[in-house]
């Protein structure tokens, strides 16, 4: 049923005037992932929401907190004329220290886009006398797939099948975030893809330990609006606890096959996060038992030279610390066409989304 203007200019001022009754002090509510940072410009959720109530981007793009030295890896890799590359898309223009995918892919680089890492197979049973290395980058959401991938290659005994893995777990992300001494976040939206892998389980200590509301979320704008309700009734009644708005898709115990193939294939290990540094357990290496598919324990590569774009603040963006029109480069020096940072590129960056959407309009003092 499609809302009329009228009904749909009145469903709206019910949700700020409801909010703005319930909200006594300003508080600021983190959507963890890109595609909600996306979801909220596109539906005009921010012009929404009372003053008292700022929304901030976190670290849920995995282009964005894919670090350089991963980037200058995949591009030290891809000038070796022995290899493949496979990965998606959004890597190509991503700025590592002195390149990108997409320049070396121009200067020659054997450097293919797959749209699921099942794809990058066929390309190494076709090319038996090339390494090909696909770029394992995302979330829990992603990384069945590359598990899957990876068991399938076994099968098929193709051993010059590679995975690079960047792969992410996002509540270590989140508790590095809440013990941060300068992290304040009032509730989390979480993301509902992700949950819809782990379950609830790994999520709980948001509110348990940290005494911080959180809702898991889907992607529409009446999940966005539903769990942004009810994160301000939780802080409104004193309460902090894990919410589940998303219960059509993200059941508590997760997709127990996924995560049987992921716990199969892969084991938690320490991961460097772009703007956070390592976390311990935050990252995915392949088990011992599957570590002839890892590119980096059977083509090592020397002297790997990483540094961040200067004046970058990335970072920052991606802990919540600041919004991106705060960064100097926003907009003039960085934009989608010639990003400065990886914030800029993915379309789930939050630069990329406030540049796209937003142009710094929605600024909170
Ligand atoms: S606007 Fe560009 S340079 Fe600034 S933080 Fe975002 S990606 Fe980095």
């Amino acid at each position: 049923m499609r809302l009329t203007a009228e009904e749909t200019a009145r469903a709206a001022a019910f949700f700020t005037e409801g909010i703005a009754r319930r909200v006594s002090r300003p508080v600021r509510l983190m959507e963890v992932c890109g595609t909600h940072t996306v979801a909220i410009f596109r539906s005009g959720i921010r012009q929404l929401l009372p003053a008292s109530v700022e929304l901030v981007s976190g670290p849920g793009c995995p282009v964005c907190v894919t670090p350089n030295e991963y980037l200058d890896t995949a591009i030290a890799y891809s000038r070796r004329p022995d290899t493949i590359i496979t990965t998606f898309g959004d890597m190509l223009k991503v700025p590592g220290s002195d390149s990108t995918l997409m320049a070396e892919k121009a200067r020659g680089a054997d450097i293919r886009i797959v749209y699921s890492p099942l794809e990058s197979l066929p390309v190494a049973r076709d090319n038996p006398g090339k390494k090909v290395i696909f770029l394992a980058v995302g979330f829990e959401t992603t990384a069945p797939t590359a598990a899957a991938t990876v068991l399938q290659a076994e099968q098929q005994g193709l051993d010059n099948f590679l995975v690079l893995s960047a792969h992410k777990l996002v509540p270590p992300a989140l508790q590095t975030i809440l013990s941060a001494p300068d992290g304040k976040v009032d509730g989390f939206l979480l993301p509902g893809h992700a949950a819809a892998i782990s379950g609830l389980e790994p999520y709980r200590f948001v509110a348990e330990t940290y005494q911080v509301p959180a809702v898991v979320t889907g992607f529409e704008a009446l999940d966005i609006l539903q769990a942004i309700y009810i994160l301000i009734e939780q802080l409104a009644g004193g309460k902090a606890e894990l919410a589940n708005q998303y219960r059509r898709v993200v059941k508590p115990e997760g997709n127990p096959s996924a995560r049987k193939i992921l716990e199969q294939v892969y084991q938690p290990a320490a991961a460097n996060w772009r703007g956070f540094g390592g976390i311990d357990g935050s990252g995915l290496a392949l088990r011992p038992e599957y570590r002839h598919f890892d590119a980096q324990t059977r083509l090592p590569l020397d002297n790997v030279v990483t540094r961040e774009p200067a004046g970058c603040r990335c970072g920052e963006v991606l802990r919540g610390l600041i919004v991106p029109d705060a960064c100097p480069h926003f907009g003039r020096s960085c934009t989608p066409e010639q990003p400065v940072g990886a914030c800029m590129v993915s379309v789930e960056g939050a630069c990329a989304a406030w540049y796209k959407y937003g142009q710094g309009r929605w600024t909170y003092a």
